[in-house]
C-alpha cells in the first residue's frame, strides 16, 4: 500500500518523532496512544504505574503498530530511569496526576505532590536536555467566574466579559485555603508558572494544555466493578454508575453548576496538532473545550437519563435524581468552579482547531461504551453482593 507523505499545517512534512507518555495508561493517556498508533508513525515510551487501558495496544505482539509502542511500569515519583527516558524521546507529553475532585479536600497532600512536587522532575530533565514539553494543566486554574460575585440577577452575569475564561487574560479566582478543594488547581497554576518561567528564562519550548471536561469511554471507573467500591470518580462515572445500578443520580448542591463538555476524540485532534506543528504550538497555552456543550449538571442528569433509556432500552426511574449536599458528598473542604466557558480565539489561530460533536451525540457512544462494558458485570455483582 502506498503511504501519503502526512504535512504539518504550513504543508512540511512530519518526522516521525518518539514520544515520552507519562500518565500514558489513564483516561486521555489511552486514546492519545491510540490515536498516534492508528494514524502517525510515531513511537510512543508509555509510562505509567498501570497499563489496563492501553492493554488492547501492547497485546499481542502481531499488532501492526508493535514495534512503536513500549510500556515502562514507573511511578515518577522516585525512578531514576524517567530522566533517561525523557533523554531517548524528542518530545515529553506529561498526563499523570491525582486529578479526580473527591481527591483535592480529602487527600490535599497527594494531590499537592502529585499534580506540582512529581511535576518538577519532569520540567527540570526537558529544560535541562533541550526537549520539547507538553505538560496537562486544567481548566480549573481559572476558578471561579468574576460573575460569580455579583448579586444573582445582576444583568453583567449575562456579559460574557464576565464569564468566558481566556488564557492570556483572566484572572485565576481560588477559594480559600481552608475550601482545600483548590489545592488541586493551586498546584496546577503554580507548575504552570514555573513551566512560563522555564520557557522564558531558559529557553524551554513548551506547551501547556486546558482541558475543559473531556469525556468518553474509559474515563476513571465504575465503584465496585474496576475500582474501588467507596470510589469517587468524576460526573461522568458517577452517572453511568447510578444509571447502570437503577439508582437515582446525586445532584450536589442543587446541581447548578455549569460544564461545557467537550468529546475526547474531537479533544485528542487538538492535541495531535500540537504535537505535530511546534512551531505554532510552543510557547502557548491551550484552553480544550466546547463552548458550544454548556449544560447545568442538573440538565447533564436528565440529557443522561435519557440517552441511556435509548441506548440500553430500560425506562427510566420514576425519580431519576436526588439532590444532595457537597458536605455529605465530598466532605468538608469541598467547593465548586460555577461556570467554565473557554475562548477559544488562541487554539483557533494557531492551530485552526474547532470541536465538532454534540452533547448528545457525545453521551449517545459514550453510554452506549458504558452498557456493553459494564451492564453484565453490575448484574452480577448486584445478584451476588457479597462476591469479591
Ligand atoms: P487519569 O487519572 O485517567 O490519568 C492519569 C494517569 O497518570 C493515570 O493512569 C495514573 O496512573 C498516572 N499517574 C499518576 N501518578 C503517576 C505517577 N506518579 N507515576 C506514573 N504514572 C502516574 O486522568 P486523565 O483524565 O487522563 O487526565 C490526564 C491529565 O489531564 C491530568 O494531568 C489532568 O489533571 C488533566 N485534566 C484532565 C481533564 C479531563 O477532562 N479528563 C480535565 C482537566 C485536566
Ligand atoms: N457532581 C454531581 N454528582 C455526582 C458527581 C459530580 O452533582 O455524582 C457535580 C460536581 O459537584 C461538579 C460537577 O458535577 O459540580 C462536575 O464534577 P466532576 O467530578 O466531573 O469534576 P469538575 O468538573 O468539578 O472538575
Amino acid at each position: 500500500m502506498a503511504s501519503t507523505v502526512r504535512v504539518d499545517l504550513d504543508g512540511n512534512p512530519i518526522k516521525a518523532m518518539t514520544i515520552c507518555m507519562i500518565g500514558a495508561g489513564g483516561f486521555i493517556g489511552s486514546h492519545m496512544c491510540e490515536k498516534l498508533m492508528a494514524e502517525t508513525p510515531h513511537k510512543v515510551l508509555a509510562v505509567d504505574v498501570y497499563n489496563d487501558k492501553i492493554k488492547h495496544l501492547l497485546e499481542p505482539s502481531s499488532l501492526p503498530w508493535a514495534d512503536r509502542i513500549q510500556f515502562h511500569r514507573i511511578n515518577i515519583k522516585n525512578d531514576s530511569r524517567l530522566e533517561g527516558l525523557i533523554k531517548m524521546a524528542d518530545l515529553t507529553i506529561n498526563l499523570a496526576a491525582i486529578c479526580t475532585p473527591a481527591d483535592y479536600n480529602t487527600r490535599p497532600l497527594d494531590t499537592i505532590y502529585s499534580n506540582f512536587i512529581d511535576a518538577l522532575p519532569v520540567v527540570k530533565y526537558c529544560s535541562e536536555n533541550n526537549k520539547r514539553l507538553i505538560h496537562f494543566s486544567t481548566c480549573e486554574v481559572y476558578g471561579k467566574t468574576i460573575g460569580s460575585f455579583l448579586p444573582k440577577d445582576h444583568p453583567l452575569r449575562q456579559d460574557p466579559a464576565y464569564f468566558v475564561l481566556k488564557e492570556d487574560d483572566s484572572p485565576c479566582i481560588f477559594g480559600s485555603i481552608e475550601k482545600q478543594r483548590w489545592s488541586y488547581a493551586c498546584a496546577k497554576q503554580l507548575i504552570e508558572r514555573l513551566i512560563y518561567a522555564e520557557g522564558a528564562e531558559n529557553g524551554l519550548e513548551f506547551t501547556i494544555v486546558r482541558p475543559f471536561n473531556w469525556i468518553g469511554p474509559r474515563m476513571d471507573f465504575i465503584p465496585g466493578i474496576d475500582g474501588p467500591r467507596e470510589g469517587v470518580p468524576r460526573v461522568l462515572a458517577c452517572f453511568s454508575n447510578n444509571l447502570l445500578r437503577r439508582e437515582p443520580l446525586k445532584l450536589v448542591d442543587g446541581g447548578e453548576s455549569q460544564r461545557t463538555f467537550i468529546y475526547i476524540k474531537d479533544a485528542i485532534e487538538a492535541v495531535l496538532l500540537m504535537i505535530e506543528n511546534p512551531a505554532r504550538a510552543n510557547g502557548h497555552i491551550f484552553n480544550v473545550g466546547n463552548p458550544n456543550n454548556e449544560l447545568t449538571v442538573r440538565q447533564l442528569a436528565e440529557m443522561m437519563t435519557e440517552v441511556y433509556s435509548k441506548v440500553s432500552g430500560e425506562p427510566s426511574l420514576e425519580v431519576p435524581t436526588i439532590d444532595i449536599s457537597s458536605k455529605e458528598f465530598y466532605g468538608e473542604g469541598y467547593d465548586d468552579s460555577d461556570k467554565r466557558i473557554p475562548d477559544m480565539t488562541i487554539i483557533n489561530k494557531q492551530l485552526g482547531w474547532d470541536p465538532k460533536t454534540s452533547l448528545w451525540d457525545l453521551l449517545e457512544s459514550t453510554l452506549t461504551y458504558q452498557h456493553r462494558t459494564y451492564a453484565e458485570a453490575i448484574k452480577q455483582s448486584i445478584s451476588k453482593p457479597f462476591a469479591s
